[in-house]
């Protein structure tokens, strides 16, 4: 599915198509804008009004979340953000400090390569605003001493109730990771509604549970080069399936493409990966991983996936070669004739 430029206003029901497209089935979809995506929503065997009172709940969740974590729009984050910056402790529910902690969680296991902490790094490459950079690229200068200042999960002090930091450079942008987040806070309502059969799709990241009647749901990931697909894979039980590309958001300056995925080692947009997709449990996890695993790279992909307790994995490099664990290789079927080079490697 093509994502929608990143334009991350308002949620709202575009379109509810309800219903039953065949005699005994009992499939329902709506589509939703959220976070500058669509949002489709299936569920299969519970009544439509059921699904559409299901679907009205995701909708006002999303709308909570983009309230809260939006990085650039006024939110409660750009509040956090402010008061840390200040030197001030700042007072938060526990479903504020859950998601600090997981985020710091990962960052973490990343080794930094996933580092929301970086939101000045991400603002002075324009990808802050809803609208497609222009460029020019940042002045080198301005990037090494963003960087000389290390703005790190590391730096928080949290506890049950409260939120510190020791570096004033730490601004947030959970680009990276709050889409898996409000998909699991989504799952969970339908969960809690009695729906065990669902898939709720942003724009080809998603997290999957049950089936679809009688077969697996069959998700198609997206060729990061072409359109269209490049493979496709069935779902099992509870997973989410994440892709971050650098086809997502980037601009042209000079003949040269600058794409939003920022190595925050250098300070420059990740080099030498075009595609990471992350099949996990939850959907936060496999969000973060993915836009990690393209920091990592060709080179480090088994070392960040072994230490974030990733499995299932497929890279694709500027080459177009693939680079997978056994694990998602068992399940990966290519869409593309030829199949594309694939080299396997395990991260245990
Ligand atoms: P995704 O599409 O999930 O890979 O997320 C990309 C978004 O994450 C970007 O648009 C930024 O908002 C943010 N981001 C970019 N680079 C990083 C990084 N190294 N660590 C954490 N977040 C990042
Ligand atoms: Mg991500």
């Amino acid at each position: 599915m093509q994502k929608l430029y990143h334009t991350a206003l308002c949620v709202c029901i575009v379109l509810i198509a309800t219903g039953c497209s065949d005699n005994e089935s009992k499939l329902h979809q709506a589509r939703l804008v959220a976070f500058g995506t669509l949002v489709d929503i299936s569920t299969w065997g519970v009544d439509d009004d059921v699904a559409e009172q299901a679907v009205a709940a995701v909708e006002s969740t999303f709308n909570k979340i983009d309230h809260t974590w939006h990085a650039w729009h006024p939110s409660d984050l750009t509040q956090i953000d402010t008061q840390l910056a200040k030197g001030e402790q700042v007072e938060l529910d526990a479903d504020k400090i859950a998601f600090f902690k997981k985020a710091m969680r990962l960052a973490d296991a990343s080794g930094e390569l996933f580092n929301p902490a970086i939101g000045k790094l991400i603002a002075l490459w324009g990808f802050n605003q809803d609208d497609r950079p222009q460029g020019p690229p940042p002045d080198p200068a301005a990037i090494t001493s963003l960087l000389a200042l290390h703005p790190s999960m590391d730096d928080l002090i949290i506890t049950d109730t409260t939120l510190k930091s020791s570096n004033p450079a730490v601004r947030f942008d959970f680009g990276g990771y709050a889409k898996g987040y409000a998909i699991d806070q989504a799952m969970a309502v339908l969960r809690a509604r009695g729906i065990d059969n669902a898939i709720i799709n942003a724009g080809g990241d998603l997290r999957a549970i049950g089936v679809h009647g009688d077969r697996p749901w069959r998700i198609g990931i997206r060729h990061p080069r072409n359109p269209g697909i490049i493979a496709s894979v069935e779902t099992s039980g509870d997973e989410s399936v994440f892709t971050s590309g650098t086809y997502e958001r980037f601009f042209e300056y000079d003949g040269v493409t600058y794409h939003h995925i920022i190595d925050p080692r250098d300070g420059y947009p990740a080099k030498h990966t075009l595609s990471v997709t992350i099949i996990y449990d939850d959907a936060a996890t496999a969000d973060t991983a993915a836009t990690a695993l393209v920091v990592a790279g060709p080179e480090l992909w088994q070392k960040t996936a072994a230490q974030m307790g990733i499995t299932q994995v497929m890279l694709i490099d500027d080459q177009l070669t693939v680079y997978m664990t056994p694990a998602m290789a068992k399940r990966i079927h290519f869409e593309i004739d030829p199949p594309p080079k694939v080299i396997i490697g395990d991260v245990s």
